[in-house]
């Protein structure tokens, strides 16, 4: 069985604008050099999901375990070798010095040596960035599961850069970045409150964001009791897009319920393995609890509409998109609203089926709009190689219906939907971060929606927005209603 790498190689090609060939090629050229402080807090960590996620994409991998002090121990570099093998045991971590020329070399610590292009290392729930010849200031606090997750992710996302070659103009180097999902506006380590124990919370989604989120909660050592909510099995193309999981799990064909239930140590998971429709059915006959937070990793605009039915207390969908799969954000939604029927339907990321279908195939919104005609060989003039290559397997059958397609990711797979685990997971840490800023009170007042696009990083000072309730919204029209419900879920058991 081999490592499928099509769905991260996708959204390289997507973004550097080349066909998937082309930017696996060009991959499987770059290598990525690793060395690390092994006295640095949260290090291990933070190399466990750095080298799952670079070892995500068909580059040559190698990791330089240093000298004393701060030499990784034998321990970890085993582990890092067997989480290596675990995504591809055809390309080994190669453990010393880099195995080309010239290779990226990636630090997680905050003395890097000058040759490093970058380094990171967590600093609380946060993380700080720092590219070549500009220093770290010193740490505020001891990084945690989540600044490990957070500074790996975007460590890769700027290995990312490089490796798939974004053109210029398609992505932006900033120098030094410092983010923390729990306050973003505020330095990292600044808040370092710990994370509470899980009380009727529900996950909704185990694909490449719930992994995420479970991969978090996981690292933050969070205990207590979760419900995770998917109806998929984990399989081969899910090991290079998502956040847990081996090639060998993808063989024994899981459902992701189950695989999240086994990453989750610490935590007592009941594995709903259904659609979301199903658990509020459950819920309503009392035999799932009714949660009053939930976590959303959903990536349809129905499952999140079905989610926002369990009418919890404080919903937190995390999401990818944008036009090449690189954009992440985190919904607060409430019953009363706005909730993420407000999102989703009116605002610009809920965009129409017209709009969606324009982005990922690049054919004319005019084109679209003549949705009864067959699509012919004109029609892939003025579209680039990714496109054409995407368009071509369409070849006679009418524009409109493509959008609900399978290949196009529309009804119930994500075939086509381009994702990378970096991405996702800087989605995860949004939730997980406004999870535990708003259950420990250090956020309180209006949900907030925000946004950033992982080519261009996280701007702590346009990303943020509050959004009021849609009038015409079910949350204002049905608001008796909903009470009502939540009323009955309330005093179930
Ligand atoms: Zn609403």
């Amino acid at each position: 069985m081999r490592t499928d790498y099509s769905r991260s190689v996708r959204l390289g090609g997507l973004a550097a604008g080349v066909n998937e060939t082309t930017l696996r090629e060009r991959m499987e050229g770059s290598p990525v050099h690793l060395t690390a402080d092994g006295c640095l807090p949260a290090v291990a960590e933070t190399l466990e999901v750095l080298v799952a996620d670079l070892r995500r994409w068909p580059v040559p991998l190698s990791l330089d375990p240093g000298h004393e002090p701060g030499r990784l121990d034998d321990a970890l570099v085993r582990r890092l070798v067997e989480t290596a093998a675990g995504i591809d045991p055809d390309r080994p971590l190669r453990i010393g010095a880099p195995p080309g020329e010239a290779p990226l070399r990636l630090h997680v610590g905050t003395e890097p040596t000058p040759d490093v292009a970058v380094a990171g290392a967590p600093d609380g729930h946060g993380a700080r960035l720092r590219h070549a010849g500009h220093p770290f200031p010193g740490l505020n606090a001891p990084g945690t599961g989540l600044g490990a997750v957070l500074t790996a992710a975007m460590l890769a996302g700027e290995a990312f850069k490089v490796v798939a070659g974004l053109p210029e103009g398609k992505f932006q180097v900033t120098p030094v970045v410092d983010f923390c999902p729990v306050l973003p506006g505020e330095q990292p380590g600044t808040a370092v409150a710990p994370p509470p124990e899980l009380e009727r919370v529900l996950l909704g989604g185990g694909g490449a964001i719930g992994t995420g989120i479970a991969l978090i909660l996981d690292l933050l050592r969070v205990s207590g009791e979760l419900a995770v909510v998917d109806r998929e099995v984990f399989e081969k193309p899910n090991v290079t897009s998502y956040s847990t999981g081996t090639l060998a799990e993808a063989a024994a064909l899981l459902p992701k319920v189950r695989l999240i239930a086994a990453r989750l140590r610490r935590i007592a998971v009941t594995p709903f393995h259904g659609t979301v429709q199903d658990a509020i059915e459950a819920v309503d006959t009392g035999t799932l609890p009714w949660p009053r937070t939930v976590l959303g990793g959903l990536d349809s605009v129905s499952a999140r509409h079905d989610l926002q039915r369990l009418h919890a207390d404080l919903t937190l969908d995390g999401s990818t998109g944008g036009p090449v799969g690189t954009t992440v954000a985190l919904h607060e939604a409430l019953p009363t609203g706005p909730c993420l029927r407000c999102y989703y339907k009116a605002d610009h990321t809920g965009k129409s089926a017209e709009q969606r279908l324009n982005e990922l195939t690049g054919l004319p919104l005019a084109r679209i709009a003549r949705g009864q005609e067959p699509l012919t060989e004109q029609d892939l003039e003025g579209l680039d190689d990714q496109q054409r290559q995407l368009v071509r397997q369409f070849l006679g059958r009418p524009v409109c219906g493509l959008i609900n397609s399978p290949e196009l990711g529309g009804g119930t797979d994500d075939v086509f939907r381009p994702s990378a685990a970096f991405v996702a997971q800087q989605a995860a840490c949004l939730v997980v971060g406004a999870w535990i800023a708003r259950s420990t009170g250090l956020i309180t007042g209006p949900v907030r929606r925000i946004e950033y696009d992982t080519r261009f990083g996280p701007q702590p000072d346009q990303m943020t927005d509050h959004w009021a309730p849609v009038p015409e919204c079910a949350c204002q029209k049905d608001a008796a209603l909903i009470e009502r419900v939540r009323e009955f879920r309330r005093t179930r058991r």
